[in-house]
């Protein structure tokens, strides 16, 4: 969008392209979910029975479609291999029962972490965005209209490095289900059409390097593969 006042270029919107089909999905926003998988929470030190969803961001332009370029300021930069929610329909206050009819479509995403940085800010007790929101920190696939798949809520989500399988689990496995992460949102935020919603990773994250090819693969949705360079 241009504007005769602007003082510059506006940054362009992101947009995720659609499989099958012409048009674009612009993003407004980008949610994330911490520790929505009782094995990733395990993993990372804590006790999944004891906490209710928390939410972080990652910035529209962190989303890309091509290689991932290994980020500065990092000498631990872990993959998180994720079920990507698209919205069509915004709104406050969702009930659980009304989520999905919010839901355009689901891609496969990555949500790339420096954990050394998020590593510091935890023991520190600061914001995650240096760990989590960085240039390119959000590679995903194209989404895929709910009209084509419906809504999935199981089967297998897993990431391979090289060919090797690194991470491996069950859409069954989210702590906090779709509709419950949609409903709880909007109660904190006005949720609107545009915004996506990153929706946890399974157990098993770990270091990347330059060269190394991640392949991941969300059941209903398809696959994605993202070179590290
Ligand atoms: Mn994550």
């Amino acid at each position: 969008m241009t504007n005769a006042n602007d003082l510059f270029a506006a940054t362009p919107v992101t947009r995720f392209p659609i499989a099958g089909s012409d048009q674009t999905f612009p993003v407004r926003r980008v949610y994330c979910i911490g520790r929505n998988y009782a094995a990733h929470a395990i993993e990372m030190g804590f006790d999944p029975e004891k906490e209710p969803p928390f939410f972080f961001q990652k910035n529209p332009d962190n989303i890309t479609f091509g290689d991932f370029p290994y980020p500065v300021q990092s000498d631990d930069v872990h993959f998180e291999i994720e079920l990507v929610v698209a919205l069509h329909k915004g709104g406050t206050d969702i009930a659980v029962a009304d989520a999905l009819d919010h839901v355009f479509g689901y891609a496969v995403g990555l949500d790339m972490t420096r954990r050394d940085l998020q590593g510091e800010a935890k023991t520190l007790g600061r914001p995650w965005e240096i760990g989590k929101s960085f240039e390119k920190s959000a590679p995903c696939g194209p989404l895929v209209p709910a009209s084509q798949i419906g809504h999935p809520d199981h089967g297998a989500i897993w990431l391979k490095v090289n060919d090797e399988i690194k991470q491996e689990g069950d859409l069954n496995q989210m702590i906090w289900k779709v509709p419950e992460m949609i409903a709880t949102l909007s109660r904190y935020f006005t949720l609107a059409p545009g915004d996506v919603i990153m929706t946890g990773t399974p157990a098993g994250v770990g270091p990347i390097t330059r060269g190394d090819v991640m392949a991941g693969h969300v059941a209903g949705v398809g696959d994605l593969t993202v070179k590290v360079v």
